[in-house]
């Protein structure tokens, strides 16, 4: 098989070595003579991985100790409602900052349990760049800031950390940081809690992982379901139930490959370098646009059209051709969408930035 670059927004692409190394551990790992997929999660095996994948993120990602690491299931999208179930704390309001698609779900899942104060929108520039903090209208009376750092369909990321405590009520923040965690290093001082669907810097689809403050948890309105509980979970260490072990497995295998690639900041210069490639190509050549603000630009999604979007369909099939996958846009929105994870080589980037040249010159 020819070397394919697989640009999809997620499920995305997982390091080479980490297929390979779940290929050779499929069968038997590591002597037990299981698969993964076959293992007790109670048992000694499951509980040596999942200890090691929590000491492994919270090294890499430095988490600090007053910070609970959770291991989910029901995807980024079950965060949208366990947020405003559990962090409420007997207040009715919450402020959203809303910058695209996927705050905007959050929105409209918090609006079943609480009064939505927008705090800032960038909706008059259809979702082009972030609101600076400065410009956020906060509620003094609310129980939480919600932001997404990075939206997934828009390509529009947060390069920058909330000021913390955003406001003199101390109102803590919280971050889905589905499509741009791991990425870059983080500051998770600056948050209360912090979500990530793990299907795109962290591992496969099934898991999602939740790093909340403490403090925070223990809260959750009457009535919130067992399993939507982050204290149950929290109390359980993520085995209340049954979690998602095989993706929670891969997981820390990327983990592991992260760190040995020198851990997030050495990380976030290749993916500056990476986004870097696309964004000037796009920026010199007038057949392709981009229209996120240039401070806001995201590096892990990277959206753009076509000069003329009849040509759309000729440069995928083309592009498939030499190997460069899943470059279609959202169906939203239309264009064409590389998302360039932790995961994507270099060399990808500049093979499609290769071909975009020679396409546009070809039907200029
Ligand atoms: N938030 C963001 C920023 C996302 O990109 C996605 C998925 N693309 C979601 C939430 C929803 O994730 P899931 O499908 O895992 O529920």
């Amino acid at each position: 098989m020819n070397q394919t670059y697989n640009f999809s927004a997620g499920p995305a692409v997982l390091p080479r070595e980490v297929l390979q190394q779940a290929r050779e551990e499929m069968l038997d790992w590591h002597g037990s003579g299981m698969s993964v997929m076959e293992m007790s999660h109670r048992g000694r095996e499951f509980t040596s991985i999942i200890e090691a994948l929590e000491q492994d993120l919270r090294e890499l990602i430095n988490i600090p100790s007053n910070y609970k690491l959770l291991f989910l299931q029901g995807g980024a999208s079950s965060q949208f409602s366990m947020v405003p179930m559990n962090l409420l704390r007997g207040k009715t309001k919450a402020d959203y900052i809303h910058t695209g698609q996927w705050s905007d779900k959050a929105i409209k899942e918090a609006k079943r349990y609480c009064q939505v104060n927008i705090a800032a929108s960038s909706e008059n520039a259809r979702f082009t760049y972030v609101p600076a903090q400065d410009q956020w209208r906060l509620d003094s009376n609310a129980a939480y800031i919600h932001l997404t750092s990075n939206e997934t369909i828009g390509g529009v990321e947060y390069h920058w950390s909330p000021e913390f405590p955003a406001n003199k009520n101390d109102v803590p923040v919280v971050a889905d940081m589905s499509s741009n965690i791991l990425s870059r290093p983080l500051d998770v001082t600056r948050y209360g809690l912090i979500y990530a669907g793990a299907q795109k810097n962290l591992g496969p689809a099934g898991l999602v992982i939740v790093i909340i403050r403490e403090d925070l948890a223990g809260f959750a309105q009457p009535g919130t379901p067992t399993l939507f509980d982050y204290q149950v979970h929290i109390n359980n260490n993520s085995m209340y139930n049954t979690p998602p072990t095989y993706a929670i497995y891969i997981t820390g295998l990327v983990t592991k490959w992260l760190k040995r690639q020198g851990g997030l900041a050495a990380i976030e210069q290749t993916n500056i370098r990476k986004a870097a490639l696309l964004y000037e190509l796009i920026d010199a050549c007038e057949f392709y646009q981009c229209p996120v603000a240039k401070h806001d630009r995201s590096r892990m999604n990277i959206p753009f059209t076509l000069k003329d979007p009849a040509l759309d369909n000729m440069f995928l099939e083309q592009a498939e051709a030499n190997g460069l996958i899943q470059l279609k846009g959202h169906r939203s929105v239309g264009g064409m969408r590389a998302s360039l994870y932790n995961a994507m080589p270099i060399d990808g980037v500049a093979q499609l930035v290769e071909f975009m040249k020679e396409f546009a010159k070809k039907n200029a």
